[in-house]
């Protein structure tokens, strides 16, 4: 169904819009305001000037508007996701697309179609395919072949430790039977010993190496089609989490020349032989473009908790199955990527200028050295410096919870995976047991302890950004739809709690709550019209929410009239 946009409602033609007249009026819907409900809003230039009843507002002066009846609907702040990786997920996107444990048929017939799109010789690569939906024998190059004879092809595999590849691809890497196997990675080999098109670790990343640039255009398209999905979601501003120099120039095009719609900021990847993030950080400036803000410095402490165990325990991970005779965990707590010395060096100068540090961290282990290194920035600089970010935090020990609070830094809970899936319920769950489950995503510890508190999804690492899937399962921690037993339900929150951290709490911490994150008088129009209100809604319906409109600054930037939704 279509709004109803009526527009102009001039009282007399001829009468010249005074201005101070309001030029966008929403009326007659449900309107999520700190107060309470309202029903309608004014906007002039971008900026919201009355919130009330849809009578008072429509006897403000607003000759030339347009009024945008909402027809009960729901208007609400637009909503934030505090990290999120926009290329690889647009790239995602624009690849060639394997439907998610498709077996051998499907893989032909998409990467067929996918072919017949593509110009001859130009790269098909896309992703994923799972190994356990393939039945022996059948993951050859040989199958790739046949459905793109004239182009080379890569796959990524679920994980992105292997790729598959066709003849083509391999003859383009130099690989053939005589290739050794690379330190640290595997050609896989047919029973005669030729190469099967499946390579590891390694064997996979030396083939990245050849694969050619890709092309400006192609970057800002990849861009443009994540960042549109996010505003179907109604997502108004994101930070990037992980920014190199080939993202930083797309980002910096596409912002600058005003097709960048949110308000983002972006995270350049700093490790402590990085040589300064390849100059990212100190050219800053040249990326800063439009909404688009380079002033945030990303710093990869650990891994994932996961069956790798990368992620970095205060205690041990619980003994693996199965690794009888030996001490099974061997004392393992995971592999810590920054040595204390030099991250507390680093974020101590990055903090001095100003920049804002995101920390990966998602075990307790990790989360205390980036707390840790907060402290010793403070200690230095004083208390001047940004909010900077722990982010993951999958666990945190109780002892390091009040530290958000004391050392004015952000929990940012990602990813969007606050509910039972085989994620959390079993790869989680078997590496660091039950007793420390009971501590899995403590995001009613860290709200109640008084900290900034925002989210993020992670996407593409993720499959889905529809923030409502987050919003939903952090007040249920349930199956989306509300079904089956929670997982770890003493950190439930509530729905306002929840609303809060993806538009509030964001706006405070993208440094623009004076301007966002609430429908207040004098706040920027950053709203967003949704077919229920999530506030009241059945629980387990939130997750279907629909945004029909999305608003940045009064502008309308999205609306699913014009797509495919009814
Ligand atoms: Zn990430």
């Amino acid at each position: 169904m279509a709004l109803a946009s009526v527009a102009p409602t001039t009282a007399k033609a001829a009468e010249a819009p005074a201005k101070t007249d309001a030029n966008l009026l929403f009326v007659n819907g449900t309107v999520l305001t700190p107060q309470g409900t309202a029903e309608a809003i004014a906007v002039r230039d971008g900026a919201i000037v009355a919130v009330g009843s849809s009578a008072d507002v429509l006897k403000l002066p607003h000759a030339g508007a347009t009024t945008v009846d909402l027809q009960g609907r729901t208007l609400m702040p637009g909503l934030y996701d505090m990290h999120v990786h926009v290329y690889p997920a647009g790239q995602a996107k624009l690849a060639c697309k394997i439907p998610q444990g498709a077996g051998a048929p499907v893989i032909f017939a998409t990467v067929k179609a996918c072919a017949a799109k593509a110009k001859p010789g130009a790269w098909i690569t896309g992703g994923s395919w799972v190994a356990a939906a393939l039945k022996p024998g059948e993951q050859t190059r040989q199958l790739l072949d046949r459905a793109a004879p004239d182009n080379p092809v890569m796959l990524d595999d679920e994980s992105l430790h292997s790729v598959w590849v066709n003849s083509r691809a391999l003859q383009l890497g130099g690989i053939t039977r005589a290739t050794a196997n690379p330190a640290g990675g595997v050609i896989d080999r047919d029973a005669k010993g030729e190469p099967t098109g499946v390579l590891r670790e390694a064997a996979a990343r030396n083939l990245l190496a050849v694969l050619p640039p890709v092309p400006i255009d192609q970057q800002v398209a990849a861009i443009k089609a994540a960042t549109d999905e996010m505003l179907s979601y109604g997502i108004i501003g994101f930070t990037d989490a992980a920014i190199r120099r080939d993202g930083a120039e797309a980002y910096a095009r596409f912002a600058a020349t005003g097709g960048l719609r949110q308000y983002a900021r972006g995270c350049a990847v700093w490790g402590p032989n990085s040589g300064g993030s390849e100059g990212l950080v100190a050219a800053r400036q040249d990326y800063s473009k439009g909404r688009f803000q380079l002033d945030c410095v990303k710093m990869f402490l650990d891994g994932v908790p996961l069956e790798g165990r990368t992620a970095v325990m205060l205690q041990p991970y619980e003994p693996r199955h199965g690794e009888h005779g030996s001490d099974g965990t061997g004392g393992e707590k995971g592999l810590m990527m920054v040595p204390p010395d030099k991250l507390n060096a680093a974020v101590t100068d990055f903090d001095r200028q100003g920049l804002l540090v995101k920390f990966h961290a998602a075990g307790d282990g990790a989360v205390r050295e980036a707390a840790d290194a907060i402290a010793a920035a403070r200690k230095a600089n004083g208390w001047g410096g940004q909010h900077h970010e722990v982010g993951h935090n999958t666990f945190i020990d109780p002892a390091d919870v009040p530290r958000g609070r004391e050392l004015h830094f952000t929990w940012e809970l990602s990813p969007y995976i606050w509910w039972p899936t085989p994620i959390t319920s079993v790869d989680i769950a078997a590496a660091v047991g039950p007793e420390r489950m009971k501590r899995l995503w403590p995001a009613r510890d860290v709200i109640e302890s008084g900290a900034n508190v925002v989210t993020g999804s992670d996407w593409p690492v993720v499959p889905s950004v529809n923030p409502w899937l987050a919003l939903e399962t952090l007040v249920t921690r349930q199956v989306p739809g509300a079904t089956g037993a929670p997982i770890n339900e003493g950190q439930r929150i509530t729905r306002e709690q929840a609303l809060a951290l993806m538009t509030r709490n964001a706006a405070a911490e993208m440094g623009r709550l004076d301007r966002g994150g609430t429908i207040e008088v004098g706040k920027l129009a950053d709203v967003i019209i949704v077919d229920r209100n999530p506030l009241t809604a059945p629980v387990g319906t939130i997750h279907q929410a629909r945004v029909i409109r999305t608003y940045i600054a009064g502008e309308l930037v999205w609306s699913s009239e014009g797509n495919a939704k009814p």
